[in-house]
Parts: C-alpha cells; structure tokens; sequence
C-alpha cells in the first residue's frame, strides 16, 4: 500500500483458504498481486481478515508455479518432462480410456478439491459419471466433514449447519466443541471474542487450552476421543436438572424414550471418569449451556475426525434438541466450521461416491432418470468408493488409475505410507496442482491448474452460503482452471460435458437440485451471496433452517441413542503418548501456498506442542529435535514446550513436507462415514539421535 501508483486492477472475490469465506478485494499492479484488503460490508467477515486471507498471497507468483503441463512418457521411472497440451491431453486420455476399456470404469477412482469452486467440482462429478462411468468420485470432506453432512442430515434433514453465523450475535451462550477457532477460522474465532467480551457465556470443550479457553466459563478439557462420553454426560445433566425443553421434545422431536433409556448408563460421574475431567466441570458445562435462553453450539473437526465422529456430531445434536435451541426463533442451533473454503461446495455439487449434486441418491432410480436425461448418460446405479477405500483397492490391484485434483494427498491424508504406495501401485495417476506436490511425484500426467486468485465461479462456506469467486489475476504461463481441464481431458476422450462456462454449470446444477434451484451466478452479481436451500428466483435462502419443520421425513428432530465406544488407537506402554494433529494460524493444510508466502517468517517449520512436564522426563529442553513414532512411521520435530497441551498429550500440523505428519497418523475411521482418525494417534517419544 506504500507504492503510491493507482492499482491497475481490482476483483472482489472469497477467501481460498478456510471455510469462513471472508470477502475480500484483491488489488493488482504490475501483473502481481499488491494488497488484499477486506470488504467491509462483507456479509460473514464485516471488514476483517486473517493473516491467510491478508497476506498469504505471494504464492501466486512464486517461481515454483506449474506453468506447462508435465508427463512421464517413458514409465514410471522416466522423469516428467515439459509437454504441450496436445500432448498431454492425448496422453492422460489415452492412459484412462485404455484403463476404463481394459479393466471397467470402476477401475478409475477421482478425487475432486475443496479448494476447487461448486462448478468445478460439479463438473468434476460430471466427468467421473458421465466420461468415466463411475460413481467412485469423492472430497476431501471425507477426510474431515463426511460425520457433519451424515450427522446433521440424520439429526435435522439437510447435510449443513443449521444456522447462519449472524445468529451469533443474539446469543447468550456459546458451547464450542473440537474447534480452535482463533487459529483454524479466525475471523469468527474474533467475533466469538467480542461476543464473550459483550456478556455471552462461553463453555470450550477441547483437549488442549486452545486460545478460547483462556476466555471460558467452564473449559472441560476432554481426553481426546471422548467426546460421545462428554456429550452424553452434559445431555443428561439436561434432562435430569429440568433444562430440556419439554414442549419442543414433545411437538418436535423424536427418539426421547431411547435416549433417556441410555443416559441412565451415563451419571455426570460416570461421564466424567471416561471424558477424562472432574464431574463438577461436566456438570457446570451442562447447568451453563441449560440456563442460557439462546444458546449456540459451534464444532469442528475435533469432533468429527474420529472413529466415531458421526456419534460425535449426533450426540452434540442431541443438546440442542434437547434444549430446544435448533429451529428457534433467536436460537443459534448448531454451526458447523468447515475446514477448507470449498469443502461444502465439494459436497454439495455431488463430489462423493454415493450422492449426485444437492445430496441425490444415486441408488434412487428417479434421481438418476432426472441426472440421464440431462446429460444424455447412463449414471451408475451402484456406489463408488470413497477416498481410503480407493487406496486400499489400489493396492489390492482393483482400482489401476486415479485422477486426483488440487489435493496432495500424499501429504495430507492419513497413514501417507500407506497413500503412496497405492499411488506406486496404479498404473496410471492424473493429477492437477498449482506445484509440483508429493502426489504429484507419483503421476503420469501433472496439469498445471489455477488458483483462486485466477479463477471465476462459487464457493460454499461454512453456512451454507453460496458466494462469488472472480479473477484477479491472470493465469501464469499455460496453467489453467480446473474447469478448462476438464472439458479439454473430456473432449480429448471424446465426450462433451456441455456446460461451455461456470455460469452455465451453475444454472445445469440449479436445474438438477432443488436445494440450489433460485441459484444463478447472475442473481449472485446483482444481490450478493445466497444461502442454501434456495428453491426458486424469488428465494432469498434459508441461512435459519427449520423455524417450521425439520427437513426430516416426518418433520421431527431426530435424537441419536448413542453409546460411548473407545477412539480407534489407545496409548499403551509401548506408544504412550496421543498425537493430535490440527491447524494453525500462519499456514494452512499441506502449506502448499502459505509455506510460498511471508507467512513463513511467522512460522518457519512444523513444531511439536511439548507438556514441560513430558520434556522434563524425557530430558528434552525447548527447540530440541525429538522423534515422533507411532505404529507407521517415525518423524522429528523439533520440540515446542507449552502447557496447552496435558502431559501425556502431543499436537503438531501438517503443513511441512519435510516432516510429514501423517506418515504416524492411524488407519482408524469413523465407522459410518469413513472421515479418518486424525485427532488420535498413540505414539512414543524420544530424544532424537538417542540410541
Ligand atoms: Fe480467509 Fe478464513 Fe482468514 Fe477469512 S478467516 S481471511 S476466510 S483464511
């Protein structure tokens, strides 16, 4: 801002880091990007920005960018060599039709990006069902949400949060779970700060002494993967202490007698024992939460990234059916954070294995004729796989090719020993990216893709709002959008997915799902962001879901009898230690972008959050390396003593490849979902470079 020469060009468009979806202007001079500023009236962010959001924009020029498309001609021990797109394009249509032709359209699994936009994803899907053939097409909100859209739908009928973030601002109570909202969604991590400041109560259930904690009334600092044990410890402080709603339970809800049925197994001390916190805390989190008259419940993936994350989101549910305090008027209900900036869009635009755009069921042979008729396709009635069962077909020999857009997962998801070798294992692997990444060491074919900064269409945030994304800048070199790649890779294997445009996928989409039917990218310009369900022109969207029904069958809240079960690994003597995994401020997911940023002198490399305690016994001072080693793998950190984290107790990120987090992270996953363990690993620790 200091270069007093006029910006040659200025976009307003959404944040592509979190899922908050802050609006910012992005400015440009000399072809490169000069400031970002936030909107002030920007629906969700009033005028605020992040760190990310602000000044994690360096990337987009880094020297590191992929500029031509890349192949590895001559197998896979060839090198990648620069190619034209002609070539390219030939050579991955070529490897996937031969693969679909030689083995079945099954034999191909493709994972679209949540940092992707709606159309993109859309036509992702589209590509998967239409050009390949298959259904075996997922997100990455598998590996994070998959327990929030399986849960909340179950619990309430549509698969987001209930409530729009504005709802916050009437609230008197604020319950947050598993979400370190200062670090992971600033933005509303500092409007749940000036709340507090107001007068709002705030109850934190977390492992560690997130910054939010500091500000609680009651902190209830849970053993990681006890979350069910906790919630039902506080729902039956509800029932038993005359907090819940009984009219609400008796005209709205369903699933009362069994619930109360299983929390007679579950006293507050019982709770406690297994939540691992004194019962008197259990107990006042839930007296907090009861007498509030417009509570609020706000979660994140410390509740679903477990074995049992959809128990987790359903008996976090179950506290605001209780209470009553979900489709009230002047109640918050129950707000979702999604991670990354697109991953409900991912999912909403049918992203996933088993459900067509607008959650569809593709086993629903009426859904399917509508989708058939449309694209003049024959969608496959049978589920695909999603994401973990895709690596473990691949390395059964099942699935011979994967075609993986704008995520590293080589990096970022779980057990990565595990992920590269079903990568080694394909014969065939398509790839998108803004750099080259760990996964993309492993493919044939490297397209180089365009980040948000140069892309047009929609994101998704976390309240189901759907807003615009336009460019900024223009693509550097030959990269270019998902969308262009698709159609160009679709065309080269003989198949028009229509939709010339991100409008007229969007309009396609809007045809095809009734909850995004009053969606257009033009009513987006002229009245600014929408939330879903939006069901004509004339809708202005829900952002408060169920003032008059749940969208259930019956039009009932459904409460969720749901046993405490243990997390999918357990300290013992030989891995006595939990690693939790999560985000932090300065970088984010794999640190593909930040990591090419200033953001990097606020935090250089990946650290270990140490218990003093721990470092103490293991002779370990501040800054020392210290070797990480769970059943997979061994990783060194250098060691960051802190006493938010409990002795007995580790977290770190996943944001440096050259300490790769999830090379130790469990196989474990939810069991109805299949969202992976993230938040619990048992592994030991020594001083490294000790024999
Ligand atoms: Fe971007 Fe999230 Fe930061 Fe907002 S809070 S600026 S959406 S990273």
């Amino acid at each position: 801002l200091a270069d007093p020469r006029p910006f040659s060009r200025t976009a307003t468009t959404t944040c592509g880091y979190c899922g908050v979806g802050c609006t910012l202007r992005v400015h440009v001079r000399d072809s490169a990007v000069a400031a970002v500023t936030p909107v002030h009236d920007g629906p969700v962010n009033r005028g605020h920005a992040c760190v990310k959001g602000r000044f994690a924009y360096a990337y987009s020029r880094s020297r590191d960018r992929l500029t031509r498309p890349l192949i590895r001609a001559g197998g896979r021990s060839s090198p990648l060599r620069p190619a034209s797109w002609d070539e390219a394009l030939a050579f991955a249509a070529a490897g996937l039709t031969t693969i679909r032709d030689r083995h079945g359209p099954d034999s191909i699994g493709m994972i679209s990006s949540a940092r992707a936009t709606n159309e993109e994803n859309y036509l992702a899907q589209k590509f998967a069902r239409v050009a390949l053939g298959t259904n075996n097409i997922d997100n990455c909100s598998r590996l994070c949400h998959a327990p929030s859209a399986v849960g909340l739908t179950a619990a309430f009928g549509h698969a987001g949060g209930t409530n729009s973030v504005d709802d916050l601002d009437d609230t008197d109570c604020i319950l947050i779970a598993g979400a370190n909202l200062t670090e992971a969604h600033p933005v509303v991590g500092a409007r749940i700060k000036q709340l507090v400041l107001r007068g709002a109560r705030l109850v934190v259930i977390d492992p560690r002494r997130i910054d939010l904690a500091e500000m609680a009334d009651v902190h209830v600092q849970v053993r990681p993967g006890s979350n069910v044990a906790a919630f039902n410890g506080i729902a039956r402080v509800l029932i038993d202490e005359g907090y819940a709603d009984q009219d609400f339970l008796r005209t709205r809800a369903n699933g009362l007698a069994e619930l109360t049925a299983l929390l007679a197994d579950y006293p507050p001390e019982h709770a406690a024992r297994l939540a691992g916190v004194a019962p008197e805390t259990l107990v006042a989190a839930g007296r907090l939460y009861g007498a509030a008259r417009r509570p609020a419940i706000v979660y994140g993936l410390g509740v679903t990234e477990h074995a049992h994350g959809t128990d987790g989101v359903r008996t976090l549910s179950n506290l605001a059916i209780l209470k009553g305090a979900v489709g009230t008027p002047g109640c918050c209900g129950v707000l979702s954070m999604r991670g990354q900036n697109n991953v409900q869009g991912a999912s909403d635009m049918g992203a996933l294995p088993d459900l067509l755009p607008g959650y569809q069921p593709v086993t629903d042979a009426g859904v399917r004729a509508r989708f058939n008729r449309t694209w003049q396709a024959e969608v496959p009635a049978r589920p695909g796989l999603r994401i973990l069962d895709m690596f473990a077909a691949a390395i059964a020999g099942r699935v011979r090719a994967m075609y993986v857009i704008g995520e590293d997962i080589a990096q970022t998801d779980p057990d990565s020993g595990n992920v590269r070798r079903a990568l080694a294992a394909c014969d065939f692997v398509v790839n998108h990216d803004l750099f080259l990444s760990a996964t993309a060491e492993h493919a044939d074919v490297v397209f180089p893709a365009v980040s948000f900064l140069e892309k047009e269409g929609t994101f998704v945030n976390f309240d189901r709002r759907v807003q615009r994304v336009r460019p900024a800048l223009d693509p550097p070199g030959e990269a270019r959008s998902d969308f262009d790649i698709l159609h160009l890779l679709s065309r080269a294997m003989g198949v028009d997915l229509g939709c010339p445009t991100p409008a007229h996928a969007m309009a396609e989409c809007a045809a095809l799902t009734p909850t995004f039917a009053g969606i257009s990218h033009a009513r987006l310009d002229r009245d600014g962001p929408l939330h879903w369900p939006c069901r004509d022109a004339g809708d202005p969207g829900e952002g408060r879901l169920y003032l008059n029904s749940f969208a259930t069958a019956d039009g009932r809240a459904a409460l969720a009898a749901r046993p405490y079960l243990p997390p999918g690994e357990q300290p013992d003597g030989r891995f006595p230690y939990v690693l939790i995994t999560g985000r932090g401020l300065a970088h984010y997911n794999s640190g593909s972008m930040s990591r090419r940023t200033p953001n990097r002198q606020l935090q250089p490399r990946e650290v270990l959050d140490l218990h003093p305690d721990d470092a103490a016994r293991l002779g370990l001072a501040d800054g020392d390396l210290v070797e990480v080693t769970s059943r997979r793998a061994a990783v060194t950190y250098p060691v960051h003593l802190t006493d938010t984290v409990p002795p007995g107790q580790t977290f770190t990120t996943f944001s440096f490849p050259d300490a790769p987090t999830n090379a130790l992270t469990s196989d474990a996953a939810d069991s109805t979902t299949g969202c992976p363990e993230y938040k619990v690993t048992a592994v030991s620790l020594r001083p490294a470079g000790v024999d």
